[in-house]
């Protein structure tokens, strides 16, 4: 790649001056990043650090893919657009492939991102409620803790409070249940104690809000961005149970957990359910174009069939499904399945595990959670609560220093800042991984608070 000319610090300026970043909209000192490959990136002064991260959770087949570049180039130059009101090859030859890897039959609706996604599963399940004659169910049960976007339906099902005060009032009719959150139980319970009350909160909350009102339930298959906060095996399934009882949609927000991240083809593969709707994103494409999808039980999108005006699903996107991010998700599948990279983040988790279970000797680990190929290392202070956010912030900047870029997450759920996060790309070798355990071992060692 052709280097970028002048010094970091006339970028920085110009940075500065123009820039507004996400997340840390102040950062003064951000990488500028100018080319990938595999699970590397470099930097505008050319050194290189490992994605341990995969940006944000979604270049799963890893930088530099050369087919998918050459597949978007190829695609602009024979039909850069058509709207989605029409039809084209890519789109449809990735709805029948989504279905294939989703088990359908499902219709896909194509959007441009998670947040996206999810507004098309609320809309799409008030107005399913409303065709079938409960015009009446139009709330939506979510988790505490849990991300589902920026928009303001998807942040009134988020359940992290810094994320919304200043914003609100967001969507309205989002109530939230309590994680399925072991390490420090909600309802005060042991692994031997359980009895999956996390679960059943959900009857409880669907009968106080009355079953006649409620369109809906949404989550993750783990909460990924809220605290890595995997749930008992038995979880999805018995919540299910619930939804089907009392004619409430369960939705899954795949958006991160989906395309191989959680070992499976999805998420909820793993609990042996199969969701009315299902949103995804990122891993789609593996973050080479924009792209999401909101998959519709083909069963639930006849009742958009019937005849008349009442039945259309008012919502168009722009951008949305346009043949180049199709073009560029069908290239991104064609590499998982045929370096069957899906089976290979499986393994790659299961060795992840093992290669930092001995961190969990150090006194600021009190936690590991891993979900396929994702990880979340939950730290604590020496009395065994939450660690401060700083003591994060050191050890990604330790990890930074060795050429490692690890995530954090938990900053948005008051008094929980204290989650270090990886989810490497899918093609990370062995001798990766390794650096990444001694990088946190090292960093997590050094923490001075600890030290006797
Ligand atoms: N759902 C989940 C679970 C997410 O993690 C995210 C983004 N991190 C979103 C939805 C929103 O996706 P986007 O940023 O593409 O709008």
């Amino acid at each position: 790649p052709q280097p970028m000319s002048g010094t970091r610090e006339e970028w920085l300026e110009k940075d500065r001056k123009y820039v507004w970043h996400h997340i840390s909209p102040h950062n003064d000192h951000p990488m500028i990043a100018v080319s990938g490959e595999g699970s590397w990136i470099t930097d505008q002064e050319g050194t290189r650090y490992l994605d341990a991260m995969s940006g944000l959770w979604c270049v799963n087949v890893g930088h530099g893919r050369e087919e998918i570049a050459k597949s978007a180039y190829k695609q602009m130059k024979t039909l850069a657009y058509i709207p989605m009101t029409q039809s084209h090859e890519p789109a449809i030859l990735l709805a029948e492939k989504l279905n294939e890897w989703l088990e359908g039959p499902y219709r896909i609706f194509f959007s441009n991102s998670g947040s996206d996604a999810n507004e098309v599963a609320f809309k799409i399940a008030r107005q399913f409620h409303h065709q079938n004659g409960e015009p009446t169910r139009h709330k939506f049960i979510s988790r505490h803790r849990a991300y589902h976007g920026n928009s303001m339906g998807a942040l009134g099902a988020t359940g992290q409070a810094a994320r919304k005060i200043k914003y609100e009032p967001l969507g309205v009719g989002f109530s939230h249940v309590p994680p399925p959150y072991c390490y420090r139980c909600p309802f005060g319970k042991s692994k031997d104690s359980c009895g999956l009350e996390c679960a059943a909160i959900y009857e409880e909350v669907i009968r106080w809000e009355g079953p006649e009102t409620v369109a809906a339930v949404i989550m993750e298959p783990v909460i990924t961005g809220g605290g890595m906060i995997v749930p008992p095996p038995d979880y999805m399934r018995t919540v299910q149970d619930i939804c089907q009882r009392y004619g409430v949609l369960l939705i899954v927000d795949e958006v991160i957990c989906g395309f191989g991240r959680s070992g499976q083809k999805f998420g909820h593969q793993n609990y042996g359910v199969q969701p009315d709707i299902v949103t995804m994103a990122k891993g789609m494409t593996s973050a080479y174009a924009p792209l999401s999808a909101t998959a519709v039980r083909s069963d639930l999108y006849d009742s958009f069939r019937e005849p008349g005006d009442d039945s259309h699903f008012r919502h168009v996107n722009t951008f949305g499904g346009n043949p180049v991010s199709c073009r560029v998700a069908l290239a991104n599948l064609e590499i998982l399945e045929r370096e069957q990279l899906v089976s290979r983040a499986a393994a790659l988790g299961s060795m992840l595990g093992e290669k930092l279970a001995p961190l969990l000797q150090l006194p600021p680990v009190g936690d590991i959670r891993l979900f396929g190929f994702a990880c979340g290392i939950e730290l604590i202070e020496p009395d065994g609560s939450p660690a401060k956010a700083e003591n994060v912030m050191k050890v990604l900047a330790h990890c930074k220093q060795d050429g490692i870029l690890i995530g954090k997450n938990g900053d948005t759920v008051p008094g929980f800042a204290n989650i270090l996060t990886l989810s490497p790309p899918f093609v990370t070798t062995e001798e990766e991984l390794d650096l990444i355990a001694a990088s946190l071992f090292n960093a997590l060692g050094s923490l001075h608070d600890y030290q006797n």
